[in-house]
């Protein structure tokens, strides 16, 4: 059963408080769709594989053979991490609330501490690769990975992360990441980003 490209959870211009329309449709249609095709091919014969949910071969490479390793890394990862992206975005913004409005408090004294240290690591990221929020242990922590490297490979959970490579905002933010990193807020999905806290 190969790996599948979901529709997008709304349509391509509901984040065009951040993120124009489309930037979206490429970004979905053609470089996740990518990632996708190339994990089925890096995987064809490898039936046990493919039927693995997407987190559980990230989460123990050991498992592919060597030969293929690093491709599954590039688009597995590239596939969890978009399938993740669109999922923790919507057009209602908002703010966090309940237990991880609380985590958010005692360890960043608040939303805007975890914006700075968000845009923080978005900024340091030379090149293409993610700012994440991630759980460790139920412990919130800020870390970046470099091209479509994921925290699940080290066992880590995510919470929230920003794709920062170029295609990601390119058209209409061109070299400002720090401006695409500031709006991105306005379309953070705060139901969704709390489920993966609170599970
Ligand atoms: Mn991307």
């Amino acid at each position: 059963m190969p790996f599948e490209l979901a529709p997008l959870p709304y349509p391509a211009d509901a984040l065009e408080a951040a993120i124009d329309k489309t930037t979206m449709e490429i970004h979905h249609g053609r470089h996740h769709k990518a990632y996708v095709d190339n994990l089925n091919a890096a995987l064809a014969g490898h039936d046990n594989l493919l039927a693995l949910p997407i987190e559980k071969l990230l989460g123990n490479l050991s498992q592919v053979p060597e030969t293929i390793r690093q491709k599954v890394i590039n688009n597995g990862g590239g596939h969890a991490n978009h399938t993740f992206f669109w999922n923790i975005m919507g057009p209602a913004g908002g703010e966090p609330s309940g237990n991880l409005a609380a985590a958010i408090q005692s360890t960043f004294g608040g939303l805007d501490g975890l914006k700075a240290k968000i845009k923080e690591a978005a900024l340091a990221r030379f090149g293409s690769g993610w700012a994440w929020l991630i759980a460790d242990g139920g412990k919130l922590e800020i870390v970046s990975t470099a091209n479509q490297d994921t925290p699940l490979m080290t066992g880590k959970k995510p919470i929230l992360g920003v794709d920062v490579w170029e295609h990601a905002y390119y058209l209409r933010y061109q070299n400002k990441r720090a401006d695409y990193v500031d709006a991105w807020w306005k379309v953070a999905n705060w139901k969704a980003i709390e489920a993966h806290f609170a599970h």
